[in-house]
């Protein structure tokens, strides 16, 4: 156990955080989450990967959704085939490291500084007030970032700002302190994915309620592929099926091709031509075994929070003993011991 934990730290450390937002469709798991699994799956790191509870206070405020929510996102990522034997798999707020080295890094940053981060500016050009756990976002994502060494932070392009106060805050910190304590990570630009059209032809996302839940049943899948438009113009904004030429009816295709590939689909689509009825039928034949063992495997840890649990207690430990050995650094280097 003590070799294969060496062995694990000399790989480059990769951080990165989820979001505990629940009701998660197949958009975000073509969109994303496939994609991070496989990252972390490649064996070239050594990956951190929290669920990042206490950024989510800022917007979500209520208690038992927060609980539910966080549960439900770990089960989908164990589902979907992230190996906690692999990844340190935690809760932010089980590490009060973060927070502890938050407060440091607020105590050496500006106001003016984080006044030019894009998020802070954004909520300013719309007159929004922003509370102070938004304002101060960088600093604890920072935090998160530097505990660990990371390496390689996965984002997307509207984050890479983040990652630049990130080294900014780890320079100046080793600077003031005169001990080199953090590392510089670099951004790892997560590549573009197609956008995956939602049973109206719009962007599926969970705030136009179009959606195809990640881990509908089979009637649910059923009901959802049904109601998927159909007229052969497309929607009006339904760009992601039309941006990859898909034969009638587009929005059915498109999702079609997420699970079966193009020569398949390109026979089937000209075998039955017209007969919507049945390409959708069709259709949900070929999502419902796709996402068939992603389905049972979340319904086994549904019906036993144990393994949850389990995964999150070995995170916090082996969080706890890499993010405390940073910290007694920290805490020497500023004079608090
Ligand atoms: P929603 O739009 O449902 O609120 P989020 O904004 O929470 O989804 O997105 C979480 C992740 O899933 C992001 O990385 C996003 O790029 C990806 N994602 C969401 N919807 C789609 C979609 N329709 N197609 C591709 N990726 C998506």
């Amino acid at each position: 156990m003590i070799c294969y934990a060496k062995s694990m730290t000399q790989k480059p450390v990769l951080v990165s955080a989820i979001k505990p937002t629940g009701d998660l469709h197949i958009g975000n798991y073509f969109g994303a989450m496939r994609q991070f699994v496989e990252l972390a799956r490649e064996g070239k790191y050594r990956p951190f990967i929290f669920v990042a509870d206490y950024h989510a206070l800022n917007s979500m405020q209520d208690a038992d959704e927060m609980r539910r929510r966080t549960r439900e996102i770990v089960m989908a990522y164990l589902a979907i085939g992230l190996d906690p034997a692999e990844v340190t798999f935690f809760k932010q707020s089980d590490v009060p490291a973060h927070t502890e080295l938050c407060w440091i890094f607020d105590t050496i940053t500006t106001m003016p500084y984080l006044m030019r981060a894009h998020a802070f500016k954004d909520a300013e050009a719309k007159n929004k007030e922003i509370n102070v756990g938004t304002f101060n976002y960088p600093m604890l994502m920072a935090a998160d970032i530097l505990l660990y060494d990371a390496a390689i932070v996965p984002v997307g392009q509207d984050q890479k700002q983040h990652i630049e106060i990130a080294r900014d805050i780890a320079e100046k910190f080793n600077r003031i302190f005169k001990e080199d304590i953090f590392s510089l990570p670099e951004p790892y630009i997560m590549p573009e994915v197609a956008t995956v059209p939602g049973i109206d032809g719009q962007k599926m996302s969970k705030s136009y309620g179009n959606v195809i839940p990640l881990f509908a049943s089979r009637d649910e899948l059923a009901k959802r592929v049904m109601s998927v438009v159909t007229d052969s113009g497309g929607h009006p904004m339904s760009t992601a099926a039309v941006d990859i030429g898909c034969p009638p009816p587009k929005n059915v295709y498109a999702i079609h091709a997420l699970v079966r590939s193009k020569e398949e689909l390109e026979t089937i689509y000209a075998e039955h031509a017209g007969n919507y009825k049945m390409l959708k039928e069709l259709l949900i034949e070929d999502l419902d075994s796709y996402f068939a063992s992603i389905r049972a495997k979340y319904d086994e840890l549904k019906n036993d929070f144990s393994i949850v649990d389990d995964v999150l207690a070995r995170g916090k430990q082996e969080a706890r003993t890499l993010s405390e050995a940073k910290m007694e650094r920290v805490r020497h280097a500023v004079g608090v011991v």
